[in-house]
């Protein structure tokens, strides 16, 4: 059973194999896949939340500086009430108090809004903890016995690369650069099946399955009988028989 077909067939099978488990090692499982999306997704969430309070916290902070300061300056204009000397002083004043109370009362507005906004997103980020703390648990749980089963993993990744070496040994070097040629333009499949088509005739008609075209009943023969390794003529997919699958 093993002609140069069939060590290239199994060849394929295991650079397939070889290929998802190096992409399973460079990722995380499919069983995981949603889950590590909700959590990521989750904990960017808590941390705009607390950002959002940070960023309140500091403009409330910011606010408050300046209504002190506006403070003391409305208590220097205030001093100066009984030293004026005309009415159109008194009136300067009159109007640099009036311009002072309306920033105290300006910058009370924006210290109070952000206190309202520190509360709401401190109130949901506490909420949203709630729930996540339970995502969180389960997703450091798959992730831990994900962690545990990845030696396992590399071993397989290891044997694969091994019996991947011993096949690729048994080929010719040109059948072997071919291949990866051939994965490299279609994507990892390199192989087409040579297919029987339905016809009234007693005689069979062959063809590659890949893009149909029509392969000579001497080559059918060749490939069928002997396990010789033949390319298709029109895409250059090796040909092989439906039981080599
Ligand atoms: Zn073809």
């Amino acid at each position: 059973m093993s002609d140069a077909l069939q060590i290239l067939s199994d060849f394929d099978t295991v650079s397939h194999e070889l290929a998802a488990t190096r992409a399973l090692l460079a990722g995380v499982p499919e069983e995981m896949r949603s889950l590590h999306e909700e959590y990521t997704v989750a904990r960017a969430h808590l941390d705009a939340l607390e950002a959002e309070a940070a960023g309140a916290r500091s403009r409330r902070s910011e606010a408050e500086m300046a209504i002190a300061d506006a403070q003391e300056k409305l208590k220097r204009y205030q001093s100066q009430v009984p030293q004026v000397r005309n009415q159109r002083e008194y009136g300067a004043l009159l109007s640099e108090l009036d311009t002072v109370k309306a920033t105290i009362k300006r910058l009370e507005e924006e210290a109070l809004g952000a206190i309202e906004q520190v509360d709401t997103a401190t109130a949901a980020h506490a909420a949203e903890s709630l729930n996540f703390a339970d995502l969180e648990a389960r997703y450091q749980a798959g992730m831990a016995e994900w962690e545990a089963r990845k030696p396992e993993v590399a071993r397989r990744a290891a044997e694969l690369e091994a019996r991947r070496s011993e096949l690729a040994a048994a080929l010719s070097r040109g059948v072997v650069a071919q291949y990866e040629r051939l994965a490299g333009r279609y994507r990892g499949v390199a192989l087409a099946t040579l297919s029987r088509a339905d016809t009234p005739t007693a005689h069979s008609v062959w063809f590659c399955s890949s893009c149909n075209f029509q392969v000579r009943p001497q080559v059918a023969v060749e490939i069928r009988t002997h396990g010789v390794i033949i390319q298709c003529e029109s895409c250059r997919r090796f040909l092989r028989t439906e039981s080599a699958e």
